[in-house]
């Protein structure tokens, strides 16, 4: 889940931006930055990182005896992590065009060239239908997964309220 919102990192500038809009110095931030990081480089980047902190992971497990899952070895983690990193440009490809209609791309080689712009023609709004539906169907499956196997994406910022949140759902959906 870090790893699919990690891109967005570079789009942090727009709370400068906002701030300083009206001054006489205002910090275009965002509209400078905002898909400098959508690239293959730093892709890797965390992906290494993802590497470094499942690898400590599993030295950590395997001392521990009390441990009675099986972890997922670190490819797993790092192939997901590269995965999930670009599904998240996928996604900006197919469905984040701008409200003023700017395509935003995906310079996906800097910083070593700039020469391959990522767009596609067939690329629909931020604010669309198809994002609307995508985005229903994933939260009904995110509560699924939930409600049925005790596991949500609050868990990657606490277990234990991961396990409020499965109490909820699991008492209003029996
Ligand atoms: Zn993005």
């Amino acid at each position: 889940m870090a790893a699919a919102i990690a891109p967005d990192v570079d789009g942090l500038g727009i709370v400068p931006e906002l701030l300083t809009r009206n001054t006489t110095h205002p910090l275009l931030w965002f509209s400078q930055y905002h898909h400098s990081l959508h690239t293959l480089a730093f892709a890797l980047v965390v992906t290494f990182v993802a590497f470094l902190i499942s690898a400590n992971t599993e030295r950590t497990r395997g001392q521990g005896i009390q441990d009675q899952h099986r972890s997922a070895r670190p490819w797993m983690t790092v192939s997901l992590v590269f995965l999930s990193f670009h599904l998240h440009l996928l996604c900006d490809l197919a469905g984040a065009r701008g409200p003023d209609g700017d395509q935003w791309p995906i310079p996906y080689l800097l910083p070593f060239s700039n020469s391959l712009q990522l767009t596609w023609s067939g690329q629909w709004a931020l604010n669309a239908w198809p994002n609307f539906v995508i985005t229903g169907v994933l939260l009904v499956a995110t509560l699924w997964i939930a409600w049925k196997y005790g596991s949500s994406p609050v868990e990657l910022a606490s277990k234990q309220w991961n396990q409020k949140l499965i109490e909820v759902v699991r008492t209003r959906f029996r």
